[in-house]
């Protein structure tokens, strides 16, 4: 039998993690309650753990560690059922160590425990060798990190877009695939190859294989999805308009290191089956992109299950989806926002 890590097991699910604060929810059930009735203390307690755990981690980079060196509770009162906020906050961060302090507060408001506490940072994994700069997906709701495997990507999956491109309505999705090395987890500062030209964005929706399949059926396929993650998929447009006038594959085109940007990734559970997400992109503030995974020409499962009959799909897998029209060039010190609902922000800069 296999055990979920503890966080998902206990039920907590992160709504929000910005720059050093996160807030997490859990809904109480009676496996939570003690017999009186009352929320048992170690729930709370694991509650903020995960509240000002999970906003420490959002203040450090994403190759660092961490762990709980103190925490300490205070209960004001005993909840007996509902859905409990844990909010977190850095208070103090240093290289080595952080201070976090936060509540929990029931559905009306009220403040049923705080705590602070104290956590000590790795710059990597202890006892682990260096590894290359970021190789890893965060998961938003456990912190646990994902190692990335190949990187499937579909063109041509959103009618608007098709038509921006000048490609028949009726062409059918393309598929092609990204080297693992142009991976950038969590997005950040972007060097383009000196010889990319002009290099457009395409925001995507991207998702996370969790377990391994071929021939994958379509209402089968959601079982293989770990979680979903906001991607760029950066594309040298003139490498790539070249290629295709010539016939030949797009794998400089879109496989350059660093062409494809993706956040931390949001459990499925918290997202559903990739369908009905609002998804946009700024370029500094100026919106360029704005669609909805609606749109789609193939839904999420249907993309699996066409992927998985020439390519078997393995845990850790990214497949993105295409994007919605608006694509555009990004220039040295463009600043992009990719946001999708429900399941994340990317951020990057081009150096
Ligand atoms: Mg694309």
């Amino acid at each position: 039998m296999s055990i979920p890590p503890f966080n998902e097991f206990l039920g907590t699910r992160l709504v929000h993690r910005g720059d050093g604060e996160a807030e997490v929810q859990l809904e109480l059930q009676p496996h939570h309650l003690n017999r009186r009735g009352v929320a048992h203390g170690g729930v709370i307690a694991s509650l903020l753990d995960s509240a000002l755990g999970m906003a420490v981690i959002s203040s450090m980079p994403a190759e660092w560690w961490c762990a709980t060196t103190s925490l300490t509770t205070n209960f004001v009162d005993g909840p007996r059922g509902g859905r409990l906020v844990g909010t977190g906050r850095v208070v103090r961060r240093g290289s080595s160590i952080a201070f976090a302090e936060g509540e929990v507060r029931d559905e009306r408001g009220r403040v049923v425990a705080t705590a602070s506490g104290s956590w000590r940072l790795w710059p990597r994994r202890p006892g682990s060798r260096p590894e290359a700069r970021g190789s890893h997906l965060l998961r938003t709701d456990s912190g646990e990190r994902i190692r990335p495997g190949k990187i499937l990507a579909v063109g041509r999956n959103y009618a608007d877009h098709v038509k921006e491109m000048g490609n028949a309505a009726d062409a059918p999705p393309v598929m092609f695939l990204k080297p693992t090395t142009a991976l950038v987890p969590g997005g950040g500062r972007i060097e383009l190859p000196a010889d990319a030209g002009e290099v457009h964005h395409e925001v995507e929706l991207v998702v996370v294989i969790g377990k391994a399949g071929r021939e994958i059926a379509a209402d089968e396929a959601l079982d293989h999805v770990l979680g979903y993650a906001v991607g760029l998929d950066l594309t040298a447009r003139e490498v790539q308009a070249q290629a295709k006038s010539r016939g030949e594959p797009w794998t400089l085109a879109k496989g350059f290191d660093g062409s494809a940007p993706v956040s931390a990734v949001a459990a499925r559970e918290a997202v559903g089956d990739g369908s009905a997400l609002d998804i946009r992109l700024t370029v500094n503030g100026e919106t360029r992109q704005q669609g909805n995974t609606s749109s789609m020409s193939r839904s999420v499962a249907e993309l699996i299950e066409h992927a998985s009959r020439w390519i078997t799909l393995e845990p850790g897998d990214l497949l993105f989806t295409g994007t919605p029209a608006g694509v555009g060039p990004l220039h040295s010190g463009d600043r992009a926002r990719a946001e999708i609902d429900r399941v994340g922000l990317l951020e990057i800069e081009i150096a």
